[in-house]
């Protein structure tokens, strides 16, 4: 099938351990599934790739979008895909409140560290001193850890991985999509095109020598605060706790049906 990704594009690789962390839980079509996607790179994962029920929304507003819907079919298994400009710039506010809210979806982020459909601007991910098409001289801005600001928000699980561990990634999918709550899986992602050539990192393959050398970080490590730089975006769980999500506290209150006590 034709795909609208260039060549080199991280975001085949998501989509790829995305399917296979669904068929990996026993699923063989994408029924009961909804996606939601914003407008960017990373929203064109699920629509058009997906044969599933899809919106596409506008630009920042997946997270809106997917809470609407899935306060209106909680039966349905709510999945966000999209960019980090689209995710954390422009729809920021929902991402940071759908956390602390513990809303009942997975998002997945692609984050390739500019606005990459858009010509290349600064992003909230890119690094201090980058050039893109929007910072020539170089980013004067620090950057977003997406992973730990979903993680201090109230999400239940945020796992970070990229695109050159595409297994560890997988199965991250699979633990948020079989967790209640607010589930958060930043996915970091070459993008040669737009990013690559500006910031001077390189094609595809320098992409994936940069994402092999980046620390995994061990179950015990505090997530503390941190501002990331090209080496030291630490990979693996910050967060996975089993509290109570959105639906099922708007559930409590409807069967105590206004008793205080
Ligand atoms: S511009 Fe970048 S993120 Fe978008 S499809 Fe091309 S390589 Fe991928």
């Amino acid at each position: 099938m034709p795909s609208p990704f260039c060549p080199g594009c991280g975001n085949g690789i998501i989509t790829n351990a995305f399917l296979r962390a669904v068929r990996e839980l026993g699923h063989y079509s994408l029924e009961g599934f909804a996606f939601v996607s914003g407008i960017g790179c990373g929203a064109w994962i699920p629509s058009p790739h997906f044969n599933a029920d899809t919106l596409h929304t506008t630009h920042g507003r997946a997270i809106a979008f997917a809470t609407g819907l899935k306060l209106a079919r909680p039966e349905l298994k709510v999945v966000v895909i999209s960019g980090d400009g689209d995710l954390a710039g422009i729809g920021g506010n929902h991402l940071i409140h759908a956390a602390r809210r513990n809303v009942d979806m997975t998002v997945i982020c692609s984050n390739n560290y500019n606005y990459a459909m858009t010509g290349g601007q600064v992003s909230p991910t890119t690094f201090t001193r980058d050039t893109t098409s929007t910072s020539p001289y170089g980013n004067p801005e620090r950057p977003f850890d997406l992973a730990r600001l979903v993680a201090a928000a109230g999400a239940n699980y945020v796992a970070r991985w990229t695109t050159a561990h595409p297994i560890q990634a997988s199965r991250a999918m699979k633990t948020a999509l079989t967790r209640r709550g607010f589930t958060f899986i930043e996915m970091l992602s070459q993008c040669p095109t737009a990013y690559g050539r500006r910031a001077k990192v390189g094609d595809a393959r320098a992409f994936i020598d940069w994402f092999k050398k980046l620390p995994v970080r061990k179950k015990d490590d505090p997530v503390g605060h941190h501002v990331p730089t090209h080496d030291t975006m630490d990979l693996g769980v910050f967060v996975d706790r089993d509290e109570p999500g959105l639906l099922e506290q708007i559930d409590m209150i409807v069967r105590r049906g206004g008793d205080h006590n």
